[in-house]
């Protein structure tokens, strides 16, 4: 028995010596002036290292607990690669590498072994999936829509001198787009560590903040001149950060996915561009729906479109933009000013992603339809107001420079805030323009208790409706929203500024 085994070793030595002769197949012609180097079996040099320096490493003499992973050859040395085992299941990322030489010598060894002194003993184990399953509730992620990919390994945990056997999870949620490496006890169940590898970035950026309109106080010299650069529009570019990056390059990160046709890349994540560009509408896009998200989560709502939305800027030559319920995603069209290049514009297609993760199918009747949006003109006008400060020019509108190519007021609206609509006479049948009942009421709170509280109820108030909700209900959802937040502290002024509106809170 000895002898076979002994004979079976020898045979692989001589297919591994065979196999470790990298320069003997160099192309002619390109090593022919180099001398020939003697091939050496860099494995079989390793493991002799190995042994005569076992106590130095804190290993078994016999290296029984290594497993050998691969010899990667180079030109100037191997690299020897081993993992770290129990009983023939991994210590979880423990390996050792041993670099060799040209020459058959062993130059350096990293380690990351631990030693241990006690196997820790299981009553009973648990199946891999029953570790998936405690996995994902250690993470949050459960709901099965959440996560997109889980794997799971049987090995160990060395913990003060202890193996505990473990199960290691990696499991790939979507909202938000995270990776989360988990261990779980394969006895109890119970969670010995987990860790997101996803590692975000931070980036910088050139955008309108909020369109340029806004920021210079007029539309002078500033024109669509299709989509061309002029000193006047470069003049109202801000340098903004740009948060949540993965870090691949590109604009994806926790709230928003660009997939444009730009495939705008930048390798330091710096990402300045001029408006005749049109990376600059993913940048635009980007950053805008970032600091939505974030501004939502600041409010203390972790549960509202928590995720990462996929947006294509410049995805169809309309003058027009759409969510679509169908695939939760986002495209901005190019029509007149880029709609991509005005936040009041992003945001207010942002608010119908936000009603559609709030009450699936919202606005199916006509008044849903037209909370919706006026909704989003309440998120746009508001969020258009926070940058500017007290700034009362472009007050009660939205989407400034996006209506330069179709407005001639001052300044250019896509819509108002402050038309005193009332309901029902002022009802045309048309959503956007029975949107601004809606807004109106919603800019008012926002007026009377400020962007934050206002928001905070309109948000609470939405899980309450239903796809065929009407405005009464939407009223009587935001005063109930009061109730619940602020014990009904701004009530009397709820109903008067929605009595205002023809809309009865009761
Ligand atoms: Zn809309």
């Amino acid at each position: 028995m000895t002898k076979r085994k002994n004979l079976f070793i020898a045979v692989t030595t001589a297919i591994a010596l065979t196999l470790s002769i990298p320069i003997a197949f160099a192309e002619p012609g390109i090593n022919a002036n180099q001398p020939q180097t003697k091939a050496i079996d860099a494995k079989s040099v390793a493991d002799q290292h190995l042994k005569e320096h076992a106590s130095k490493y804190q290993l078994p003499d016999d290296l029984s607990s290594l497993q050998f992973v691969t010899t990667i050859d180079t030109e100037a040395a191997s690299y020897v690669r081993y993992q770290q085992v129990i009983q023939g299941a991994p210590v979880f990322t423990k390996q050792i590498t041993v670099t060799v030489d040209r020459a058959g010598k062993a130059l350096l060894v990293v380690s990351d072994y631990v030693p241990f002194n006690s196997i820790e003993q299981m009553k009973s184990k648990i199946s891999p999936q029953e570790a998936e399953s405690k996995a994902l509730e250690y993470i949050g992620g459960a709901n099965k829509s959440k996560w997109s990919s889980a794997s799971r390994e049987f090995g160990y945990v060395i913990e003060d001198g202890k193996a505990i056997p473990s199960y290691r999870v990696v499991v790939k949620t979507n909202a938000p787009a995270d990776e989360w490496d988990t261990y779980v006890h394969a006895g109890s169940g119970k969670l010995l560590k987990k860790k997101n590898r996803v590692q975000y970035a931070t980036g910088t950026g050139k955008v309108f903040n909020p369109n340029p309109v806004e920021t210079q106080d007029s539309t002078s010299g500033l024109a669509d001149n299709r989509d061309a650069d002029s000193t006047a529009l470069t003049n109202q570019l801000k340098s903004v950060t740009l948060l949540g990056l993965d870090g691949s390059g590109y604009l994806r990160g926790q709230y928003a996915t660009i997939s444009s046709k730009a495939k705008t890349y930048s390798a330091t994540n710096t990402f300045n561009y001029t408006r005749a560009n049109d990376s600059f509408e993913d940048v635009m896009a980007y950053y805008h729906i970032d600091t939505l998200q974030r501004y939502i989560q600041s409010l203390g709502f972790t549960n509202i479109n928590n995720r990462s939305i996929t947006v294509n800027t410049n995805g169809t030559t309309a003058d027009n933009s759409f969510y679509s319920p169908a695939t939760k995603a986002l495209t901005f069209g190019t029509g007149g000013v880029d709609d991509a290049e005005d936040a009041g514009i992003i945001a207010h297609e942002y608010g119908h992603s936000i009603q559609d993760n709030q009450v699936p199918d919202w606005g199916q009747s006509a008044e849903g339809g037209a909370m919706g949006e006026g909704f989003g003109d309440y998120l746009g006008a508001t969020y258009e107001d926070a940058l500017t400060g007290n700034d009362t020019f472009g007050k009660a509108c939205v989407g400034e420079w996006d209506a330069v190519s179709y407005s001639s007021s001052n300044p250019p609206c896509l819509r108002r805030l402050d038309e005193n609509k009332v309901y029902p006479q002022d009802w045309a049948g048309e959503v956007h323009a029975d949107g601004e009942i809606w807004s109106q009421g919603e800019y008012e709170m926002a007026q009377a208790f400020g962007r934050d509280v206002a928001t905070k109820l309109i948000l609470q108030s939405h899980w309450s409706l239903t796809p065929n909700a009407t405005f009464n209900d939407g009223a009587k959802a935001i005063k109930q929203a009061d109730v619940l937040l602020y014990n009904g502290s701004h009530g009397a002024q709820i109903d008067a500024i929605w009595a205002a509106r023809g809309i009865s809170t009761q």
